[in-house]
């Protein structure tokens, strides 16, 4: 198994590194955040209420997210489809921001998505992203990497991605929901975020992303 987990918190570049891994070593790139966020989106969809953990567990069970290499080139690291519906950049927006962490605390939906996630970990050649892949999803991955950032840094890049898109932002906004999504996520009583024993930890604030992919390429050769 060729597998390399890469856990950290919001907007730590998990996504960006992960992908051009994937692409320098001909690996599958996962990132499980999509799937949180697919499950959210879908029960927003639906006016399921948040905080039915029975409903919202159950579209994690009986809703299939099919996650794909990306079609477009668009900036987008994979496809999501829904229901027929491709969400993969409707699934990015705050409404899912502000609700994937309540999402992603369930014991039914962490239960059905990190299965599916496992059975693609254990396939080999894929890099995986997301924030208990060494603990929880690939505890045997060969390579385990804990991508951190401060939550300035991490919201400034959030910050610069959303003005490039030409969208709207406020940088004071992204770093509170930054802070409190890192809040919810790394408190939460099933699967926090938090590195695995013997994961490398890599802060990135000082580094810039090629920096980073050289790291962890060259960790790699261990
Ligand atoms: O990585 P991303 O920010 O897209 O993840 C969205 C949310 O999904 C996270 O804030 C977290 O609550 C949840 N998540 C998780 N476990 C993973 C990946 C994501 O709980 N492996």
């Amino acid at each position: 198994m060729n597998t390399i987990a890469i856990d950290g918190p919001a907007a730590s570049g998990k996504s960006t590194v992960g992908s051009k891994v994937a692409n320098a070593l001909g690996y599958l790139f996962f990132d499980t955040g999509v799937m949180y966020r697919a499950v959210t989106w879908t029960a927003l969809k639906h006016k399921v209420n948040i905080s039915d953990e029975g409903a919202v567990s159950a579209i994690a069970k009986d809703i299939p997210i099919d996650v794909q290499p990306p079609s477009t080139d668009d900036g987008r690291s994979s496809d999501v489809v829904v229901e027929g519906e491709d969400i993969t950049w409707a699934c990015r927006k705050p409404e899912v921001d502000a609700n994937v962490s309540a999402v992603a605390s369930y014991a039914g939906v962490r239960a059905a998505l990190s299965e599916q996630q496992r059975r693609i970990g254990l396939r080999g050649k894929v890099v995986m992203v997301g924030r208990d892949i060494g603990t929880v999803v690939i505890p045997e991955a060969n390579l385990k990497v804990y991508l951190d950032a401060s939550a300035e840094e991490r919201a400034k890049r959030r910050y610069d991605e959303i003005i490039a898109r030409g969208e709207d932002a406020d940088y004071a906004e992204i770093l509170t929901k930054v802070k409190e999504r890192d809040h919810v996520d790394s408190t939460r009583a099933l699967s926090p975020l938090r590195p695995a024993d013997d994961a490398v930890i890599i802060d990135s604030d000082n580094l810039d992303i090629n920096q980073v992919i050289e790291k962890i390429l060259a960790l790699n050769t261990r």
